[in-house]
């Protein structure tokens, strides 16, 4: 073959996607990828629905009314976000945008996948930096930055670890990054701490700060694939060039204005999450299972080893709980389960039960 694609590309793994069925299994209930177990707000569908009557017709390119909501619902600038195809095209466009050959791109130990996948596509380095017991290491992070580095990603909170670290912690991390070099706030999961900004007021107060947000958590619309961007006018101007004229289709606009202005829902799914994180954590704790306190939808449960981690999911899988080993990730004695519907939380406690 002499047809050969461009150096990095090869050394991206094909991606191992959660579980969602079990041979002979009929009533699986999948916590393995951190959906809404609710699923979206009920206005969300129906603009989904509505948006069936115009399938003929091409999106807005420049996303307007969705930035709009964005920005009043965030206390955001509108003309400050972009938006993309899941937050995974927001982390493709800064890495093709800021990071190419010869550059790195800088991220935590247990940090998100699609750092190094974007990073290896645009054909820079990715480089890891330890944490320490699961946490962000911001003295870590910087003995870790050199010339080179252009980008550094913190998902706060993290996944998979659920763990986040405060805003003097990401101010001290922002300050101490040379000129040339970018810090990207990933906020996934920051809809789920409560009275949380993501970072926001950091943003606005300095140029080289920059998040990432997405609809596939807490709006449980991770089936439609939108997300968003927010930061210094130069770098959205400069990620607009990057991203297609057309990347979102009008149901994922229509739905995602809508799920982001329906704010009682995103409340009453981020009560019901905590209530049953604290309750899974408490359980996991009082049997034994070591848990660090999560403030995401997902709580990581580490056991003695390996096998043990391997033993339980074997288990949970018989009773049709599917959860995500994270070996992948470094951490081969943990699963992590996302928080499920109160009925399922207690079939999960159960079943751990059971093989402990
Ligand atoms: C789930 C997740 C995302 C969301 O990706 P989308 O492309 O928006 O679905 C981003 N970052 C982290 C750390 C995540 O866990």
């Amino acid at each position: 073959m002499t047809i050969t694609p461009q150096p990095g590309i090869m050394d991206i793994k094909l991606y191992q996607s959660g579980a969602s069925k079990i041979e002979g299994v009929t009533e699986v209930v999948k916590l393995s990828s951190n959906e809404n177990p609710h699923g979206p707000s009920k206005r969300a569908l129906d603009a989904f629905r509505q948006a069936a009557g115009e399938l003929h017709l091409y999106p807005s390119t420049d996303h307007t009314e969705l930035r709009e909501a964005i920005g009043e619902v965030q206390g955001m600038d509108p003309a400050r976000i972009t938006c993309g195809v899941g937050s995974d095209e927001i982390i493709s466009f800064l890495c093709y945008a800021y990071a190419g050959p010869g550059d790195e791109v800088l991220y935590t130990e247990h940090g998100f996948s699609m750092y190094r996948i974007s990073a290896l596509a645009a054909g820079a380095t990715p480089v890891v930096a330890p944490e320490t017991e699961r946490r962000t290491d911001v003295d870590k992070l910087l003995a870790a930055v050199t010339e080179r580095t252009r980008l550094v990603f913190i998902a706060n909170p993290n996944n998979p670890t659920g763990t986040m670290i405060d805003e003097a912690e990401v101010a001290r991390l922002a300050d101490g990054l040379p000129d040339g070099c970018l810090l990207v706030l990933d906020g996934a999961y920051a809809e789920f701490v409560d009275g949380f900004d993501a970072g926001r007021a950091m943003i606005d107060a300095r140029d080289n700060v920059f998040m990432t947000r997405t609809f596939s958590k807490i709006y449980g619309l991770g089936g439609l694939r939108i997300g968003y961007g927010y930061g210094p006018q130069e770098i959205i101007d400069t990620l607009n060039r990057v991203r297609g004229p057309f990347n979102l289709s009008v149901p994922a606009l229509k739905a995602a204005e809508m799920a982001m202005r329906d704010v009682g829902y995103t409340d009453w799914c981020r009560t019901e999450n905590a209530r049953m994180r604290d309750w899974m954590t408490a359980q996991l704790d009082a049997m034994g299972v070591a848990v660090d306190r999560s403030e995401a939808n997902f709580v990581l449960a580490r056991f003695e080893d390996q096998t043990k981690a391997e033993a339980v999911d074997a288990h949970l899988k018989t009773k049709g709980l599917i959860v995500r080993l994270v070996a992948g990730y470094g951490l081969p004695n943990c699963l992590r389960i996302t928080v499920g519907t109160e009925a399922a939380c207690k079939r999960v406690v159960a079943a751990i039960k059971e093989v402990l």
